[in-house]
């Protein structure tokens, strides 16, 4: 667990979150500022900074998370219709939580690139 780090905080329960699914190595919750309807973040247990931290030993939590969202999207009702699942990196695209966390994000017509 890092210091510091709101998501290792509400991956270990200190922080209360809205669990959407509990695995092993993967976690997620509910988004506190949802941008569509369905507005879920999927994250590793362990802290992993952000993708620019991610080394090829890591292929197994990412497929995991990849895994994750297309569970989650089923469980939503939002598989058929489609969805988004993105990271944001760094300063410019606006990441605001240096743990990595996928956004799946769907439940309405979604515009062009963005969260929602
Ligand atoms: P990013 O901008 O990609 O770093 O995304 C961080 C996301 O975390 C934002 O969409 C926030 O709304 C969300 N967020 C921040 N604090 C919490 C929290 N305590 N519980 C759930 N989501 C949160
Ligand atoms: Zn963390």
């Amino acid at each position: 667990m890092a210091d510091d780090c709101l998501f290792c905080k509400i991956v270990a329960g200190e922080i209360p979150s809205t669990t959407v699914l509990d695995r092993d190595d993967v976690y997620a919750f509910r988004d506190i500022a949802p941008a569509a309807p369905v507005h879920v973040l999927i994250v590793p247990k362990r802290h992993i900074a952000d993708v620019r931290d991610l080394v090829p030993g890591d292929g197994d939590v990412v497929i995991e998370m990849f895994d994750a969202a297309n569970e989650i999207a089923a469980s939503e009702g939002i598989a058929d219709g489609g969805y988004r699942v993105l990271f944001n990196v760094g300063r410019d695209a606006g990441q605001t939580v240096f743990h990595l966390h996928m956004h799946l994000v769907g439940g309405k017509p979604l515009g062009g690139v963005g969260p929602g």
